[in-house]
């Protein structure tokens, strides 16, 4: 099948944009220096395994029928009938990075099972130089809240690199979907008669920067519509906007049940003593998901309780702070031998679900997020977990139910010294919680919510008037 046929169907982002593959991204990561592993301070600089300095062969994606076991057979066939009257008609999903992070770990399902269902889907990855990676992160940080000095040489960069993309890239497919601000200026290829056109925003807009949401709003109002991942991130804009959670994959390797053997292997691997307790957290060492806070608040927990404390993270692609923070991270770790900071590459999916599934408690203490995958995979695997009631993570975390919301390091700290001394009720909110994600969360009913939309935007669509 060659790539222009618009049924090719790929699981990772094509080549046609000269994006780069999955397999050559994580090549050319491979090759980089891992930033963690050059720090000076050495005391939290625990060499990787060598089965771990190569992805590995990723495995096939499950197929539908994979999933009847979990949610059952009345759902795969509401799919089915679904995109029964969809057949054929085809879509382009775009971002920014193809490893690394939440979006980037949806697509990598969500592609290949619309495309099992007849719905072919491709997806593409925009590239930019560092300085357009750079502009992107502040918009990112920015449109979380933080204060930023919009300038026009920003804006100047940020548009060159999407036109630069706009002219590689084809858009024939019946329905393009944008994810989050970085393409958001593609939407300048969309023709009236053509494509219906979507902006998914996985990012938590509640409280944007002034500046820079008035500079991308003029591209978000083109689009035919908005997904939002949260009820609170929408904006008040002209066109229709969609709540659309976001999702896990219960069959990925980061997520499928794993034999206690293989999640012992990586304990040992890494130094982690599983017969004490262990609080993790894992994240892209971003300032964000405030590491730094964690260890503080396992600091004060641990004056009342034995635990060790597991940061696990690595960077994205579209991320280049990631050093800095890691090393801002070790140097609050000190010298502490029970906390344990692994700078991973993306390729460690496996690794993560041993971890997170070793763990006695999970922690996400983000000061902003969008709505948290690492939340869901934690309460999917039945984890008594803690976390920040910012962005999507209050959809997830019914406070005492599904899990603990908390607000600050010390009511982070005293819900680790909680859990860990009352096991019965942590244990009972991690069962509400795999329920929780079960029902609303899973890969099934996100595809469910992409069918429902494609129609909508089809019969939406055959209303238009024709361009003459
Ligand atoms: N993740 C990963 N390796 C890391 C850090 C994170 O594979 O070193 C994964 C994590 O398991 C989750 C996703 O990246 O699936 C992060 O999604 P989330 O929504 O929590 O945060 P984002 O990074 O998108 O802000």
């Amino acid at each position: 099948m060659s790539s222009d046929d618009p049924r090719a169907i790929t699981a990772s982002p094509s080549a046609e944009t000269q994006a780069p593959t999955e397999a050559g991204d994580l090549e050319r990561e491979r090759r980089l220096p891992h930033p963690g592993r050059r720090a000076t301070d050495r005391r939290h600089d625990r060499p990787l395994p060598p089965s771990l300095l190569s992805p590995p062969m990723p495995p096939p994606p499950p197929r539908l029928d994979d999933y009847r076991a979990i949610v059952g057979q009345s759902q795969l066939d509401t799919l089915r009938f679904l995109a029964g009257e969809l057949r054929g008609k085809t879509i382009k999903m775009v971002n920014s990075t193809a490893v690394g992070g939440g979006v980037a770990e949806m697509l990598n399902r969500l592609v290949p099972l619309l495309s099992e269902l007849d719905v072919p889907t491709r997806w593409e990855v925009i590239t930019g130089g560092n300085d357009f990676f750079e502009i992107t992160k502040a918009f990112h940080n920015a449109l979380h809240g933080m204060s930023y000095e919009l300038t026009q040489a920003a804006k100047d960069i940020f548009l060159m690199y999407n036109e630069q993309n706009r002219r590689r890239m084809k858009f024939e497919q019946d329905l393009v979907v944008i994810h989050d601000p970085q393409p958001v200026a593609l939407i300048q290829s969309r023709c009236q008669a053509g494509a219906s056109w979507v902006w998914r925003c996985h990012i938590d807009l509640s409280n944007p920067n002034p500046a820079v949401w008035e500079f991308l709003r003029p591209f978000v109002e083109q689009y035919d519509a908005a997904i939002v991942s949260s009820q609170s991130f929408a904006r008040q804009l002209p066109i229709p906007q969609y709540l659309f959670y976001p999702c896990i994959d219960p069959l990925s390797e980061k997520n499928k049940e794993l034999p206690d053997s293989l999640v012992q292997q990586v304990c040992d691997d890494f130094g982690i003593d599983r017969s004490r307790p262990i609080v993790t957290q894992v994240s892209r060492f971003d300032r964000l998901k405030d590491p730094v806070g964690v260890v503080q608040a396992y600091k004060l927990a641990k004056k009342y309780v034995d635990c060790q404390l597991v940061l696990a993270g690595g960077g994205a692609t579209d991320d280049p702070e990631g050093a800095v923070v890691l090393q801002e991270v070790k140097d609050a770790a000190g010298n502490d031998p029970d906390i344990i900071i692994l700078d991973l590459p993306p390729w460690c999916a496996v690794q993560i679900n041993a971890i997170q599934r070793a763990s006695t408690v999970i922690v996400q203490k983000s000061l902003k997020e969008g709505f948290g995958l690492t939340v869901t995979e934690a309460l999917w695997k039945g984890k008594p977990t803690i976390a920040s009631a910012v962005g999507g993570i209050p959809n997830q975390i019914m406070h005492k139910l599904t899990g603990v919301l908390v607000h600050s390091v010390e009511g982070c700290a005293f819900q680790i010294r909680y859990l860990l001394t009352h096991p019965d009720f942590a244990r009972s909110i991690g069962m509400a919680g795999h329920e929780h994600v079960k029902e609303n969360f899973l890969m099934t009913t996100n595809v469910k919510r992409w069918l429902l939309l494609f129609r909508i935007l089809e019969q939406a669509k055959a209303q238009r008037p024709r361009a003459a």
